[in-house]
């Protein structure tokens, strides 16, 4: 178990995206890489996933998902990685972005298709409130729990 104290915005952006370039670089396996964050709202759950995103090239906004459930971004690396030893192993193509606030169970989560959403190795799934619908994530998630400390200050915990 690995955890940081952030004291803004950017510090919680810069760890994500430090640990974004650190598991898409390992080597493939046979599902989606899905990180699960959880915490109370204003923790920093949607700031983590824009700087997760932004580390894998994604230029889009990153918005909170909480109205349209799933936001879907494509990854391409070669255009947008700057030097060779960003590369990863493994290509990625898609980064999906759920925030499950609204929904109340496994079942509601599973109507999105996120089945074959995680089945899929090519895809980075990241989802917010992830505890709430705990029994449909993957046993292989990145558990990422966040804790609203003071205004500017967050507890990370990975694991
Ligand atoms: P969540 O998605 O968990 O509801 P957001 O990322 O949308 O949280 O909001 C976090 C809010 O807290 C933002 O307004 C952000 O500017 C603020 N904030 C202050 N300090 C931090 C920090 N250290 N890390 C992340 N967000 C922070
Ligand atoms: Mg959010």
């Amino acid at each position: 178990m690995r955890s940081i104290i952030t004291k803004n915005p950017g510090e919680t952006q810069k760890f994500a995206g430090e640990l974004a370039k650190k598991l898409t670089k390992k080597s493939a396996s046979k599902s989606a890489l899905v990180v699960a964050l959880e915490g109370e709202l204003g923790s920093g759950k949607t700031t983590f996933i824009k700087g997760f995103s932004r580390a894998l090239g994604i230029r889009e906004k990153v918005l909170s998902p909480t109205f349209v459930l799933i936001h879907r971004h494509k990854l391409n690396y070669r255009s947008n990685w700057s030097n060779k030893s960003d590369r990863t192993n493994k290509s990625y193509r898609l980064l999906f972005h759920i925030d499950a606030y609204r929904l109340k169970s496994k079942k509601d989560l599973l109507k999105l298709g996120v089945k074959e959403t995680f089945s899929n190795p090519e895809n980075i799934v990241l989802i917010e409130w992830a505890d709430r619908v705990k029994k449909a994530i993957p046993k292989t998630a990145i558990w990422i729990h966040l804790d609203h400390l003071d205004k500017s200050k967050r507890r990370i915990i990975i694991g």
